[in-house]
């Protein structure tokens, strides 16, 4: 039995000169010295005694070690569960009590401080070095993989936990596989492409969409450890394609230096994980003359929609269902009701939570996205914001976005974000948060103007930026605890 996922993104790769990554710094890794790179990690991952199965906690910032670390529990059979570097020491000690791991891999600091239980503990910085680049540099660098069949777990991916505890979301190679394949196609990625990689890689968005779709494709990396506009802005001019969340793009059109001609060279340039203003694409297509690419998907699938490479780009929505992918609304036709994904895409379950797990995917395969939407007659489909922000306010909904796209539309309003907090009468109470420097009095009369009395926000609050976390998404939780008075 062969090892798909393995065969399919590492073993192509064996001794090729071609470029795989390129750093900050100007130092060059090429496929063939990658691939040593995980030849060596894998021996470390047997040494330490890890077998199929066993857990490997990664929590390090970004460098080809690291990736080199996730091809290696490819090769071996170990589940990957990367962790955000930004988590504080409980939150770790949840992780490691839940993933229960063999080996965690971690930089020197939290090393000292980390409760590890009965795990083997390696650290590694940023630049590569530390005890698990020492124990690599004695390992032979041959690299044979473990079989595995395509329903074995590749990784755990925890979701944000915005609400109760964070879930293990339980990937498996096919569900990586699968996807990987479906975004090569539709996004016609191919060995002549260049990524400017500028996201985190312990999210699914860094991870699996940019890193698994280059090794697939066999293309190269810009391997840069963050978004930081002035490196964007210099490493561009190499890159043939980007993926970022909004805030990049909007980031990028901040700046005067960002014009037609840096972007002149590029094919294609993605947005996903949280939405993308229609303002923002306008812009973007009158500075440089690209449309934004926009995507949909989450920890527990992957991808699900992506607007087309050929064809209309339709500013609002997040496309059509990838192929091989099932989407469905839970509403009449046009009306706006609950996404459910069904798919190779689509994962196992949660890590330990049987309960959870039956809640929100169905013996037949339908996965409860949580995100509310709505398709058009062309077959488009619109996010309309996440179930649980929807606001009831005197017992009828309000789709949050719908009154942003109002707000976001008055002058000095530089974007907005719609709640609801308690309300002695209605329930709930309609409440705008906006960032910029608007007029109150405007911003009051173009909600009268446009919208339904009940959906008008009862209050208003200026803002210098909307909270937000790594990947965008604005924190709306953290608002309704900030506001949670507005009416008491
Ligand atoms: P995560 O699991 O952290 O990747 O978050 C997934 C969630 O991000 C989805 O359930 C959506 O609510 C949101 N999301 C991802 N892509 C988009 C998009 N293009 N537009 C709007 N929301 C998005």
């Amino acid at each position: 039995m062969p090892n798909p996922l393995f065969d399919a993104l590492i073993a192509p790769h064996n001794s090729k000169a071609e470029l795989f990554a390129t750093l900050p710094d100007g130092k060059t890794a090429s496929y063939a010295e990658f691939i040593a790179v995980v030849g060596r990690a894998a021996h470390v991952l047997d040494q330490a005694g890890l077998k199929p199965g066993d857990r490997l906690i990664l929590r390090v910032e970004k460098s080809v070690e690291a990736v080199a670390i996730y091809a290696a529990c490819m090769a071996r059979g170990v589940i990957f569960v990367p962790l955000n570097t930004a988590y504080t020491a409980p939150e770790v000690a949840y992780f490691l009590s839940d993933a229960t791991p063999r080996l965690i891999v971690c930089d020197p600091i939290a090393a000292e401080t980390i409760d590890a239980g009965d795990a083997v503990v390696f650290t590694l910085t940023a630049t590569g070095e530390g005890s698990f680049a020492e124990a690599m540099q004695d390992a032979p660098d041959d690299l044979i993989p473990m079989d595995r069949a395509p329903d074995d777990l590749a990784a755990f991916l925890y979701t944000s936990g915005t609400t109760g505890r964070s879930k293990g979301a339980m990937l498996t190679h096919e569900n990586l596989l699968s996807n990987a394949r479906a975004l090569v196609d539709v996004w016609r990625i191919t060995e002549a492409d260049t990524l400017l990689h500028a996201l985190p890689i312990f999210h699914a968005h860094g991870l699996f969409v940019a890193i698994n779709t280059t090794l697939l494709a066999g293309c190269a990396l810009i391997f840069l450890p963050k978004f930081d506009v002035s490196e964007v802005l210099r490493h561009l001019p190499r890159a043939t394609t980007m993926m970022g969340v909004p805030t990049y793009y909007t980031r990028l059109l901040a700046e005067d230096r960002f014009t037609r001609e840096t972007a002149a060279h590029m094919r294609l340039f993605i947005s996903g994980s949280a939405p993308l203003l229609t303002e923002t694409q306008a812009r973007f297509g009158d500075r440089t003359g690209h449309r934004i690419l926009e995507r949909y998907g989450m920890t527990e699938t992957g991808m699900n929609s992506s607007n087309p490479y050929e064809g209309e780009r339709r500013a609002g929505t997040v496309g059509l269902p990838l192929p091989g992918t099932e989407i469905r609304v839970m509403a009449d036709p046009g009306k706006i009701g609950m996404i459910e994904v069904r798919g190779p895409n689509v994962f196992k379950g949660y890590w330990q939570m049987p309960d959870k797990t039956a809640e929100e995917l169905s013996k037949d395969g339908w996965f409860t996205t949580g995100d509310l939407g709505q398709f058009d007659a062309d077959g488009y489909l619109t996010i309309v914001g996440r179930d649980k922000d929807l606001v009831i306010t005197g017992g009828y909904n309000v789709y949050p976005k719908e009154v942003e796209d109002v707000l976001d539309r008055v002058p000095g309003v530089v974007e907005s974000a719609v709640i609801g907090v308690p309300h002695p009468d209605f329930g709930e109470g309609v409440v705008a948060v906006l960032a910029g420097e608007p007029d109150h009095d405007t911003v009051r009369a173009a909600a009268r103007q446009n919208l339904a009395d009940y959906k008008c926000p009862k209050r208003l609050f200026t803002v210098a930026e909307l909270p937000r976390n790594t990947m965008g998404k604005v924190q709306k939780a953290a608002l309704r605890e900030t506001y949670k008075d507005a009416f008491s």
